[in-house]
């Protein structure tokens, strides 16, 4: 099958970009590793493509202000080869769980972020950092919190006329530590489900929030610090991962119960996806809490 017919256009500003997305009918097409495959198979009919690639505001990666800020069209390669990702360790551990590396290379970070698959990683890390979305439109731009972004299995707040221009994840600290982790049935494949991590560990204090996706609509985020800290409880604030999975082993049974939304389908149960997440989970947040504690400028020293 081929793709219907559609017309292309390829400006070179953000606000002729926008111009061309107030037409009936129009979509962006970014690195077009999910759009394109959409086209091929008749799943999506637009009729006219604007190509957002030939606009240099939107290639900007730039850190500032304990924020890293990803423009429209950088590459998910970009983020995982250039010393400028290493800010957002989670990134750079989901990154390789992202299809292959051919598909990392043309695919775009906001493209992934707007495509809001449900089994895909990086709307997972977008919101277990609370990363910022930044739409751009006719009535302006407007900044919207990843909590409140996605709002369905492949659908956002994002509207026909917008553009994702960019997204701002949060720099980690001293004292953060990241966790990722998924079941696929092959490397590359969509997962079953998944784990995203962010553990904040400063003086006594430790906060963990938990983001799972591949098991509902949208990507579901738990704060589990209290699970965490009766765990350490258990174990004493300087335990090996293994003893800390084991604690955790005993909570996140009972949250995999709570965020497992999504029917069965001819890849796995929801049962069986409980089963991932607990494991996943207790896996994860414990890898977080080491690198956290390692991270602290005193255990450095
Ligand atoms: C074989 C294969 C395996 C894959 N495996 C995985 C995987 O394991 N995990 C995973 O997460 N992804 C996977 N992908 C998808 C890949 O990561 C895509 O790159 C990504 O989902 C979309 O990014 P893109 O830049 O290619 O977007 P495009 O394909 O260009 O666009 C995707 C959608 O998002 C919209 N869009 C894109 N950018 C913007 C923007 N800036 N503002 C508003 N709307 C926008 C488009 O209109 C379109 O609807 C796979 C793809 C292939 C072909």
């Amino acid at each position: 099958m081929k793709a219907a017919p559609f017309a292309y256009v390829r400006p070179g500003t953000t606000a002729d970009v926008v111009a061309e997305l107030s037409r009936d009918g129009s979509k962006v097409i970014a690195g077009g590793q999910s759009l394109v495959p959409v086209l091929a198979m008749r799943l999506g009919r637009p009729t006219q493509l604007v190509d957002i690639n030939a606009v240099p505001e939107l290639r900007q990666l730039a850190r500032d202000d304990g924020s890293l800020r990803v423009g429209a069209t950088v590459r998910q390669r970009q983020l995982q080869r250039e010393e400028i990702g290493a800010a957002v360790p989670l990134v750079r551990l989901a990154l390789p769980w992202v299809g292959h590396r051919e598909i990392r290379s043309r695919g775009t970070v906001c493209g992934s972020i707007a495509h809001a698959d449900p089994s895909a990683e990086l709307p997972a890390v977008a919101a277990c950092l609370e990363a910022t979305m930044v739409l751009t439109g006719g009535r302006g731009t407007r900044q919207v919190a990843a909590a409140d972004f996605f709002t369905g299995a492949l659908s956002t707040v994002i509207e026909p006329d917008e553009l994702l221009s960019e997204v701002i994840f949060p720099v980690a600290k001293p004292g953060d530590g990241f966790g990722f982790g998924e079941f696929a049935r092959r490397h590359g494949d969509f997962a079953l489900a998944g784990v995203a991590v962010r553990v904040r560990t400063s003086g006594e204090s430790v906060d963990a929030r938990l983001t799972c996706f591949g098991v509902s609509d949208v990507p579901v985020s738990v704060d589990v610090s209290p699970h965490l800290r009766s765990a350490l409880q258990m174990t004493g604030p300087q335990p090996s991962r293994a003893d800390l999975v084991s604690a955790l082993a005993e909570h996140t049974e009972e949250v995999a119960e709570d965020v497992v939304s999504t029917g069965g389908d001819s890849h796995a149960s929801p049962a069986y996806r409980r089963r991932l997440i607990s494991a996943l989970a207790a896996r994860e947040v414990s890898r977080a809490y080491v690198s956290a504690r390692l991270s602290r400028p005193e255990e450095r020293s």
